[in-house]
């Protein structure tokens, strides 16, 4: 159970464990949030008298819809799909659609919730949404998939609009969904403007977009390294969980950098390349060939496949960057990180780390970079999409990414700051999440209830 000191918040997590039942990941992320909220509350009677908190837990909308679709066979099949638009104090609804079988009304929550908070570290006006579809994409055609995405766009497309709600891509949601789904909503709205963003650059979509979580969150580390430690990502041995689009970039951008990258998985298990990973290699097998991870071992000499995934915080390194899923890093691979003496975790995946690996990490020294702060770059790209979209003007690749650098700084210095200035210097999760939290409570006391 909760360690609340302050009562006010103890009454909020109460009543939010109550009417959100059985729901595991959400639950968690509020926790997690709530508990680092304490000094502020405290300081602010305001936020108790108004009922910030109570307000800000409970979503302004969640809505469930049935996805009918037909497989190649002419069989037919349904799917349920998701939107939560869950605070737009700061602006539009913002947030990404993931295709798993895993997504559920928790997990959609979870997402949600966490993402209000990280478009509010972007400095852009931007609330938080989130959705998605309990639809595995993997081993259907690329008809099959079209079909899919058009019968979630019939209903979503009634819900979200440019000022509204503005969807992009998660996990199982890359340029081949997003297109998809933008084209059922133009055919059916007859409206071009820019409601989704991870567009194709053809199509009004921002350069940098497809690389910003992964840059980003190296942007942020090198900061963090900097800053808290004196250090540089040169020369430094770094493991990256996960092969998608997050990790594949936060590869590329760890060896600008300098940094050896030794390891990446997927859902299977991991591969182990003591003379770093050949991304060129990595992109073919999963961007090309959509193939699994375990071809890498196959066909590059001296890596090796190991099965099952969690095994990868076993390697030994200085950063680790679990860019895969939430809860893929525990109390015990946290524990194995520390022993191996990791220096640094930023998290690019959402909430990847449970709450015994992060107390693990806080309390043994190691740099903790919560996802919400760290991998805010791919939301903050989507916001410069939206403003490219707006001005009907494309930024070069050099305006975007120094912007995106810009922006990743400035949430590290504000996530840095808000810490100190709140008695837990370098606790950055605390950091974050209150000065994520203050923005928003500022903005929403100003609209009133
Ligand atoms: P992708 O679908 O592109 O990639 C996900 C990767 O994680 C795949 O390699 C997948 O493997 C792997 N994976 C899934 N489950 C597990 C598991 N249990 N153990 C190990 N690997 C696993 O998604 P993204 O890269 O876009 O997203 C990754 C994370 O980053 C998510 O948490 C997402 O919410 C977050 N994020 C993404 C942003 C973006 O811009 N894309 C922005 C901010 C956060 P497999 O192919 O086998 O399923």
């Amino acid at each position: 159970m909760a360690g609340f000191k302050n009562a006010y918040l103890l009454r909020v997590y109460e009543e939010v464990c109550e009417r959100n039942r059985g729901e595991k990941e959400f639950l968690q992320a509020v926790l997690e949030v709530l508990e680092s909220l304490e000094p502020a509350v405290e300081r602010n009677p305001a936020f108790e008298a108004e009922g910030i908190v109570e307000r800000l837990v409970e979503p302004e909308r969640f809505i469930q819809f049935r996805i009918p679709w037909v497989d190649d066979a002419g069989q037919v099949r349904v799917n349920r799909g998701y939107r939560v638009q869950y605070n737009s104090a700061l602006g539009p609804y913002k947030g990404g659609i993931r295709f798993h079988p895993s997504v559920s009304p928790s997990v959609i929550k979870f997402l949600g919730f966490e993402q209000t908070f990280k478009n509010s570290l972007t400095g852009l006006p931007m609330g938080g949404g989130k959705g998605g579809a309990d639809f595995d994409p993997k081993g259907k055609s690329d008809r099959e998939v079209m079909r899919f995405c058009q019968s979630l766009m019939t209903e979503l497309q009634r819900h979200i609009g440019d000022w509204v709600d503005v969807p992009a891509g998660d996990i199982g949601v890359g340029a081949r969904e997003i297109g998809y789904m933008y084209g059922q909503y133009k055919r059916i709205q007859n409206n071009t403007t820019g409601v989704f963003t991870g567009k194709a650059l053809t199509t009004g979509g921002s350069i940098g977009r497809t690389q910003a979580t992964g840059f980003g969150l190296l942007y942020f580390v090198a900061e963090m390294l900097k800053c808290l430690k004196g250090q540089v990502l040169d020369g430094k041995v770094v493991v990256v969980s996960g092969s998608g689009n997050v990790s594949i970039h936060a590869i590329q951008k760890a060896q600008e950098f300098g940094a050896k990258v030794v390891a990446a998985s997927d859902s299977g298990g991991y591969v182990y390349d003591p003379q770093g990973i050949d991304l060129a290699l990595l992109r073919q097998i999963k961007e090309v060939e959509r193939a699994r991870i375990s071809e890498y071992a196959a066909r590059r000499p001296g890596a090796t496949y190991t099965t099952g995934s969690t095994g990868i915080w076993t390697i030994p390194c200085d950063v680790a960057l679990p860019c895969a899923t939430q809860n893929e890093l525990d109390g015990k691979a946290a524990q194995a990180l520390v022993d191996h003496g990791v220096i640094a975790v930023a998290e690019g995946a959402n909430m990847p780390t449970t709450p015994e690996g992060v107390s693990i990490f806080v309390n043994n020294g190691v740099l903790f970079a919560p996802g919400k702060a760290a991998n805010a770059g791919g939301v903050a790209v989507s916001g410069l999409e939206m403003t490219q979209n707006s001005m009907r003007l494309q930024w070069t690749f050099e305006e975007v990414d120094a912007k995106l650098k810009e922006i990743m700084i400035g949430i590290f210095q504000n996530a840095h700051r808000t810490a100190k200035e709140h008695g837990a210097e370098g606790n950055l999760v605390m950091g974050a999440n209150i000065a994520g939290f203050l923005k928003v409570a500022e903005s929403m006391r100003w609209q009133g209830v």
